[in-house]
């Protein structure tokens, strides 16, 4: 290939997903392509693959009453473009849908996107060194790199209990609300208590006759700070944009240092746990709802929740807080282990989402047409997260141990997206046609992960969607061990001899 950037062909990049992930890889490739585009490398020719009708993953897909985020509005965007326009310290989904929408718009990615078009095969093709698409369309797409911006919270995890279909009355997952099922004057059944649930239940009790809880494991919450951002907050931010990014550094600096709490025998962590526990006894008065309510694991083993007004809501004489376990789903409504029916007209799945079934329902298959979901049986093997030995040219955000619990994703995506361009741009400037990552640099990546994640917070006894049943022992293929600045600090820099290029 020639050494000038401007004769060589444009390579065609394929991004599957258009919520934070995929967005911010679109901006980082075209935006920094074109920056550079004097100096060297040609910008990609980038097309996003959404099966959806509009951009925003699961922040489009989320509109169940109360969804809000749990990580503070300064850092719930792309820090190449603020959003001084946030109405709170915590922002409601509709906003960040309204900024992803915006973002989509700002920097003209819709003409690049396939809006209704799902990537249900995707295959690499040695001879071509390219990866070939099947679309639900029925169209084959060809791309020279493909990137995975699928995100671990778009698949809606439907529980394993019997008896589902017999349900006479309206069912529906969290992300998938039936705003066309009105729920005043129902008897509502939620199943779960994690982050979903809790936002939910404390919104329709006011409407329901009763709302039936159902809790398998109770979460640790902390009060959520939220306020009003203020007319002059946001004029601030407008037209002293320091001000926010400020801001930003300090609320980051602060939700790093929480990740201290996840040391079991740190301060941090009996800290921690003596004010959900005071946080508790503060809103239950029952003894008995209290030890219902107060979890036996460390805090963090499970994401630590933030709500004002959940415990409130289960103290409420229209919710029922029911613990034992569901036996099975009846025409009217829930039975649990206790022989109790519990009877309601509408259940609400709570449960969350297939966040270990990496890309799923996605059938992906590499060099010699190895299946990724056989080849990450074991484990789900990355380097950093971000590629796999035996599937060249594929990147992922948000991919495998790269999840968080305490800090802001959209840190970790920005440093992918950036490392992401770095690898992009080393195969056009080496004229090299494929990239993929070496199986030692591999190796040594996911031994220090489980080295690390072993004796964490992680697995130290409960259940949670961060770790993977099956093997002799839950191991831990979602979450990053450390800091999100020791994240950014080992792929700060592109490490090409971590790869081999043909
Ligand atoms: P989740 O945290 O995985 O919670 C699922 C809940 O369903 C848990 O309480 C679980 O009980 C329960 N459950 C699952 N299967 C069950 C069964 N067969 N019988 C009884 N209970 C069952 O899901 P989520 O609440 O949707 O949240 C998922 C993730 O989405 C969060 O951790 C967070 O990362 C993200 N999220 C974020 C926000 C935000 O504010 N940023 C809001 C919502 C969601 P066990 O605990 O016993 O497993």
């Amino acid at each position: 290939m020639p050494d000038d950037g401007h004769d060589r062909p444009q390579l065609r990049v394929g991004i599957i997903g258009t919520g934070f992930s995929g967005l911010g890889t679109a901006i980082e490739l075209l935006r920094k392509g074109r920056h550079r585009m004097s100096q060297r490398a040609q910008a990609p020719d980038v097309v996003l693959f959404e099966r959806s009708h509009e951009v925003g993953g699961t922040w489009r897909d989320n509109t169940y009453p109360g969804c809000a985020c749990d990580i503070p509005s300064q850092l719930y965007s792309f820090s190449c473009a603020p959003n001084p326009d946030w109405t709170r310290s915590y922002p409601l989904q509709a906003e960040i849908q309204r900024y992803l929408v915006d973002i989509a718009d700002r920097y003209d990615l819709r003409r690049r996107i396939r809006f209704g078009t799902e990537i249900t095969e995707a295959r690499w093709d040695d001879r071509h060194r390219r990866w070939e698409l099947a679309t639900s369309t029925g169209d084959v797409e060809l791309v020279d790199v493909l990137i995975a911006g699928t995100g671990p919270l778009s698949q809606p995890s439907i529980p394993d209990v019997a008896g589902l279909d017999d349900f006479r009355g309206v069912l529906f997952h969290s992300a998938a609300w039936r705003h066309d099922h009105d729920l005043s004057g129902r008897r509502v059944g939620v199943i779960g208590t994690g982050a979903s649930a809790i936002q939910i239940v404390p919104e329709i009790a006011p409407v329901t006759e009763r709302t039936v809880v159902f809790q398998r494991t109770p979460p640790w919450v902390l009060p959520r700070l939220d306020r009003e951002l203020t007319d002059g907050e946001r004029w601030l931010f407008r037209n002293v944009p320091l001000t926010q990014r400020l801001g930003r550094l300090g609320v980051y600096a602060r939700q790093e240092l929480l990740f201290r709490a996840f040391d079991a025998q740190s301060k941090a962590q009996a800290t921690v746990r003596s004010m959900a526990t005071k946080y508790i006894e503060q809103h239950v008065e029952d003894p008995e709802l209290r030890r219902t309510v107060t979890p036996s694991y460390a805090v963090g083993c499970k994401r630590i929740l933030i709500s004002n007004d959940w415990y409130p809501a289960l103290t409420r004489d229209d919710v029922d807080l029911v613990t034992d376990p569901i036996r099975r789903i009846v025409p009217e409504g829930v039975e649990t282990g206790d022989g109790r029916l519990h009877e309601v007209d509408t259940l609400v799945l709570a449960t969350g989402f297939r966040a270990t079934d990496f890309l799923f329902p996605l059938k992906l298959y590499g060099r010699d047409g190895t299946l990724l979901d056989d080849a990450w049986r074991d484990r789900a093997a990355t380097l950093n997260g971000i590629s796999s030995a035996g599937f060249p040219n594929l990147f992922f955000v948000v991919g495998p141990n790269t999840g968080l619990g305490h800090n802001s994703i959209v840190s970790m995506i920005e440093a992918q997206c950036r490392y992401i361009r770095a690898a992009i741009d080393a195969l056009g400037k080496r004229g090299a046609s494929s990239i993929e990552a070496r199986h030692d640099a591999q190796e040594r990546f996911v031994a220090w992960a489980d080295a690390e994640l072993a004796d964490s917070i992680w697995a130290s006894g409960c259940s949670s969607w961060y770790l993977t049943e099956g093997g002799e022992k839950p191991r831990i293929d979602t979450l990053w061990p450390r800091s999100t600045m020791s994240y950014w600090l080992r792929t700060r820099l592109f490490a090409p001899g971590d790869y081999s290029f043909a």
